[in-house]
């Protein structure tokens, strides 16, 4: 296997199979466009099974995506994909950038679920994209941008009513797209706590609550017990929704 790319969160290798990688999930973690740097031990676990479950659910549900199996607990066979250099944002409640530019309070229930184009470039800080900005550089064409725009509204449906039955709820979250070797738009990266936004239910203290990436953006400390209290809500959750079959295809871990 010959290392392709190594990201922030996960190594990407090339396989035998030249339509198949394998992502390597690490335990770095970054926020603020890596202006803030860390190490949590274990997370790269918990996001490789956090994001298999969810894949697996979502294929079940009729969303194409890149998740082939996991073959362990830090790594996943995905479909090799061209990634459009675009970050699919969808928002249920107000957090984050959205009420850093718009002076919405954070927490405010949204009156219908925001989606947003935001422009996958580290080095200009990942920003907010205007639609002509997106066609004027080419990013996307109308068509994929209106694909883009339904499925991840359907995602949005399919995950919050997911993360709802496991007393949790999706603030917000990222998605990425690409194509594969069919030119088929499929679904790729990863969806986990260090790409979505998830409160405990169950909590109405507003840092307590938060079981993502925040608690490491905010130093609220207990990172890993939060991806793992995520990870153990998952798993129950899917153990009663996805057929036994495709739950070999997940790691014991
Ligand atoms: P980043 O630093 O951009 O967040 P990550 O470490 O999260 O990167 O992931 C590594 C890279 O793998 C990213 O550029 C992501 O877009 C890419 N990637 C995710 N899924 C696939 C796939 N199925 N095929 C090709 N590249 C992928
Ligand atoms: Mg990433």
């Amino acid at each position: 296997m010959t290392k392709q790319y190594e990201g922030k969160a996960k190594v990407i290798f090339s396989t035998d199979d030249p339509m198949v990688l394998l992502t390597y999930f690490k335990d770095d973690a970054t926020a603020y466009n890596a202006m803030k740097r860390g190490n949590i031990p274990g997370k790269g676990e918990m996001n490789c099974t956090i994001s298999s479950h969810l894949f697996q659910y979502l294929q079940l549900n009729g969303i194409a995506n890149h998740f082939i199996a996991q073959p362990s607990k830090r790594e996943m066979r995905v479909q090799a994909l061209r990634i459009l250099p675009l970050e699919v944002v969808v928002r249920n409640i107000a957090a984050g950038s959205l009420c850093s530019q718009t002076g919405i309070e954070p927490g405010t229930n949204l009156p219908y679920p925001l989606v947003e184009f935001y422009y996958k470039r580290d080095d200009l800080g990942d920003p907010l994209l205007t639609l002509d900005r997106l066609q004027l550089l080419n990013l996307a064409t109308s068509e994929q941008v209106n694909y883009l725009k339904s499925n991840a509204l359907h995602i949005n449906q399919l995950l919050g009513d997911f993360f709802g039955s496991c007393g949790l709820t999706l603030v917000d979250f990222k998605l990425e797209f690409g194509l594969n070797h069919e030119q088929q738009l499929l679904l790729g990266d990863e969806i986990s706590p260090d790409t979505c936004r998830l409160w405990d239910q169950g909590e109405t203290d507003a840092d307590k609550r938060i079981l993502d990436k925040d608690r490491f953006r905010k130093d609220l400390g207990s990172v890993l017990e939060a991806y793992e209290e995520v990870l153990t809500r998952v798993k129950t959750q899917c153990l009663r929704l996805l057929p036994v079959q495709s739950q070999s295809d997940i790691t014991s871990g």
